[in-house]
């Protein structure tokens, strides 16, 4: 049995067998195999040479006789791959050391390739180059087949990977995945926020968890602790079914609040709305009582399809929601890409610093086209119902007046056509950066809301990548400096008397709520499995008493005081939860 320690990230416990995702840019772990796994894993890399050899020859055919070096270089992988004696030396290794056929892989074409660098001849040295671009050509077909599994599933199964990005996450069969353990990635990595809107639960920041599964593995997800158990005994085993079922009882007695008011002990009404990626999920923010969609990050609809959405694949989405949420309101973020999220067939090149470069409000400024044909789609479905557009990374007036007037330009392409709109459709934004949440007064001018993401907010504030497990504990939304920004911008909206609401994964923590009401927050947009929970906290406090904690947070100055301070207010409530 082997226990390993991460961050929780989203709630509940499963019990299943593993589904190994590696990826071909890290070191593929030594992963066992029986004896009579040999000849399965001996085909696979058979299999793989011959998938190599066919796409090589396909690649070189379809080179002129001009291009004479990259044909050299061609036949040169082909004389490898065709080398019967270098091919033996892979499947001797899985059948004599017993390991997968990807792990053989990287361990003999590594060990060939190093003897190469380590020779005098500069000519035989420079070989080395092409053994990786092999051995990355053989990984890539290898782990292409696991890949091309996890979406042909028939049983559940907990994915384990290095890290996931936001694309093969939302390419996952959600019928059979039901959870997830990464060794990468933070409490507001998008691995995060898509496992807590699928209510599956999660654990990130596992250190070398990948390399203790074999494909005959147990393995226990437990989401309220953030610990990850592989191979459990069977005492474990059954304390572990005791609590999954303590936590579905839970589930289901606070499914109960559904159809009762998000109102406070003293009668204070809560909005509670919903953040949701896929149009799938409008279903369960229903079920679960949420009063509207807060935030809609609709960039998940590039990352799902391998090509760019067409106006009518917007619409079509939004159109559906709308309908769905009959009158209720639906806040349209308009596409949020870069960073980590980027699309399958990308056109992004690649960039040093992506967190701080071409990403959200300022790619879609960049790419006119791109924008402009999600901003119809909206605008056309506006007449539907209660459609809020809400820009991203907002960082100064400028942006926001130069994105104002790109909305006006498609409003003036859709009445040349007598397309039909809502021209008074209200227009938000997000706030984000250090530099929106300190200029708020002069932003709310020019807008209809704001609403703070938190996550972003954070990791700018704090300097702290989101997503980055080394640097996870530095990263802390109730830091005193991040606080003091949502304090000064729910201050200012309000002064300002525009929208406003919290949507970053502050929302969807119990240990926040109390804090956000004290703050002066009154609409709260979340992942929708948690919405019960979130409720049952605000039903069972005051204004009065959550005032009073947020005035105690203001006069504490780190952030594991405050944090500490925040978890013992929420134990106190909903104990269960802990
Ligand atoms: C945020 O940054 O808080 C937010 C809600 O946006 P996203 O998590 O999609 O970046
Ligand atoms: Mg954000």
């Amino acid at each position: 049995m082997e226990i390993r320690k991460g961050i929780a990230v989203s709630p509940g416990i499963v019990i299943a067998k593993p589904m190994v995702f590696d990826s071909k840019d890290f070191r593929i772990p030594r992963r066992s195999i029986t004896a009579s796994q040999r000849m399965s894993q001996v085909k696979r890399v058979r299999n793989a040479f011959a998938e190599a050899i066919n796409e090589l020859t396909e690649l070189d055919q379809a080179h002129s006789i001009e291009e004479g070096k990259i044909k050299d270089i061609f036949a040169v992988h082909l004389r490898y791959l065709r080398d019967k004696s270098f091919r033996k030396r892979i499947t001797d290794y899985v059948c004599e050391e017993l390991t997968t056929a990807e792990y053989a892989v990287s361990v003999i074409l590594r060990e060939i390739a190093s003897h190469f660098e380590n020779l005098k001849d500069t000519y035989i040295s420079e070989r080395a180059a092409d053994i990786y671009d092999i051995e990355s050509r053989l990984l890539t077909i290898l782990l292409g087949e696991v890949r091309q599994e996890v979406e042909d599933l028939t049983e559940e199964v907990v994915v384990i990977a290095h890290d996931l990005t936001p694309t093969q996450t939302a390419g996952f069969n959600k019928t059979y995945v039901k959870g997830f353990a990464t060794e990468a990635g933070g409490r507001t990595s998008h691995t995060a926020i898509v496992a807590r809107s699928l209510g599956i639960p999660a654990v990130v920041a596992l250190e070398d968890v990948t390399t203790n599964v074999t494909a005959e593995s147990m393995v226990i997800i437990d989401g309220n602790r953030g610990v990850v158990i592989v191979d459990p005994d069977e005492e474990t085993l059954d304390q572990y079914r005791q609590y999954a079922l303590d936590f579905l009882r839970l589930e289901h007695e606070l499914d109960t609040l559904r159809d009762k008011p998000a109102v406070t002990r003293d009668g204070v009404q809560i909005n509670l709305l919903a953040n949701i990626e896929f149009p799938e999920e409008t279903g369960q923010a229903l079920e679960k009582g949420s009063m509207g969609i807060g935030l809609y990050r609709t960039e998940f609809l590039y990352l799902t399809s391998g090509s760019e959405p067409t106006e009518e694949d917007h619409y079509k989405a939004y159109s559906e929601t709308i309908k769905a949420f009959k009158g209720k309101p639906v806040v349209i973020r308009t596409m949020d890409l870069g960073a980590d999220k980027l699309p399958s067939r990308t056109r992004y090149s690649a960039e040093i610093n992506p967190v701080l470069g071409l990403r959200s409000i300022r790619y879609c400024l960049q790419n006119l086209t791109l924008f402009k044909t999600q901003l119809k789609a909206i605008l056309r479905a506006s007449v539907l119902g209660d459609i809020r557009i809400m820009l991203p990374l907002i960082n100064n007036l400028q942006e926001l007046r130069q994105t104002k007037m790109i909305i006006r330009d498609v409003m003036e392409d859709l009445d040349e056509d007598s397309i039909p709109y809502n021209s008074s459709v209200p227009i938000g934004i997000m706030i984000e950066t250090p530099s929106s949440a300190i200029t708020a007064t002069l932003l709310a001018k020019d807008c209809d809301f704001f609403s703070i993401g938190t996550n972003d907010l954070t990791q700018y504030t704090l300097a702290v990548d989101r997503a980055n497990e080394h640097v996870a504990t530095l990263y802390s939304s109730a830091d005193p400096a991040v606080l003091q920004l949502i304090r000064g911008v729910i201050h200012d909206a309000n002064k300002a008397q525009i929208g406003l609401s919290v949507c970053g994964e502050v929302a969807s923590d119990p240990e926040f709520i109390i804090l956000l009401l004290g703050m002066g927050a009154r609409t709260l947009s979340l992942a929708p499995p948690m919405i019960p929970e979130i409720k049952q906290i605000i039903r069972s406090v005051t204004v009065e008493q959550c005032n009073k904690l947020a005035r105690a947070v203001a006069g504490m100055d780190s952030q594991r005081q405050i944090k500490n301070y925040l978890r013992d207010a929420a134990m106190k409530i909903l104990p269960e939860a802990f």
